[in-house]
């Protein structure tokens, strides 16, 4: 079976789903370069849970609209790929071997973390989507360790997706703005360095290394999956950096494909 590198994915604000931009475009090419996997598993900020992590079992997951007062269109919106209840039993199983409680969620739909972002990646909704949760208490280390068990399902050609956003200060979030915070892009270009020195110890330390770290995540959620990511790729080498650019002046749109060397420009040409 293939053997599926690992992606972390800025989804920043839920109206990407309507304004793809340079970030949309770099998925597209990108979903097209990577070929169609088994199956995705994506973690999301946007689904945390207290105790067991869940695991999203549904055959036909919702498109669930998780955010208040955006324009009307993004509400009529749905990704209708499907479930994979098999996928997502086999997650409950490298979880458990790994040590880790899980539990399936057989009424979970895909919320925007998820659903924007693999618009663009996989635009004919036809790779069956399992969104696997956070747990409230994450930190840096928990976070590659999830990822670290999730690396087995990488060997049966499952893309495994953290999805967040590389700086997330929505107290600085300015609609629209083509201005770019400064900070914002020291700390990207930071965590950027680390990602192409393939410093795994340097990129789980971020949080308290990486300039204005606090100040591109007031909270740590947004950034934990890049970690959940490097995880599933087991090395951070060979990578690729998709820059998306910086919307609404502060959010960091930059992804990463750990585990190979992807030419998106090529791929986008030839698209
Ligand atoms: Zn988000």
């Amino acid at each position: 079976m293939k053997t599926q590198p690992a992606l972390f994915i800025s989804h920043g604000a839920p109206t990407f789903a309507l304004e793809p931009g340079v970030a949309g475009a770099q998925l597209g090419a990108l979903g097209r370069t990577l070929g169609k996997p088994r199956a995705v598993v994506i973690v999301s900020p946007h689904w945390q849970t207290r105790g067991a992590v869940g695991i999203g079992a549904a055959s036909r997951p919702e498109t669930v609209h998780d955010f208040g007062g955006f324009p009307r269109a993004l509400y009529q919106l749905s990704y209708p790929a499907p479930g994979a209840p098999d996928v997502a039993r086999r997650v409950q199983q490298v979880l458990a071997d790994a040590g880790i409680r899980a539990a399936l969620v057989e009424e979970q739909g895909l919320d925007h973390g998820a659903w924007v972002p693999l618009m663009h990646l996989f635009p004919d909704a036809d790779v069956p989507v399992v969104q696997v949760s956070m747990p409230v208490d994450l930190d840096a280390r928990k976070a590659y360790e999830l990822g670290r068990a999730l690396a087995a399902l990488a060997d049966e050609d499952v893309l495994v997706i953290g999805s967040g956003s590389l700086t997330h200060n929505l107290y600085e979030f300015r609609t629209g703005s083509t201005e770019e915070a400064a900070y914002a892009r020291e700390f990207s270009q930071w965590v950027r360095e680390a990602v192409l020195a393939g410093d795994r110890d340097r990129l789980i330390g971020s949080l308290e290394q990486a300039p204005h770290a606090q100040r591109a995540h007031p909270t740590a959620e947004h950034f934990l999956p890049l970690l959940v990511a490097l995880g599933a790729a087991r090395d951070v080498l060979p990578a690729t950096v998709l820059d998306g650019g910086i919307r609404h002046g502060v959010l960091a749109m930059e992804s990463y494909v750990f585990g190979a060397r992807v030419d998106v420009d090529a791929a986008a040409e030839v698209a």
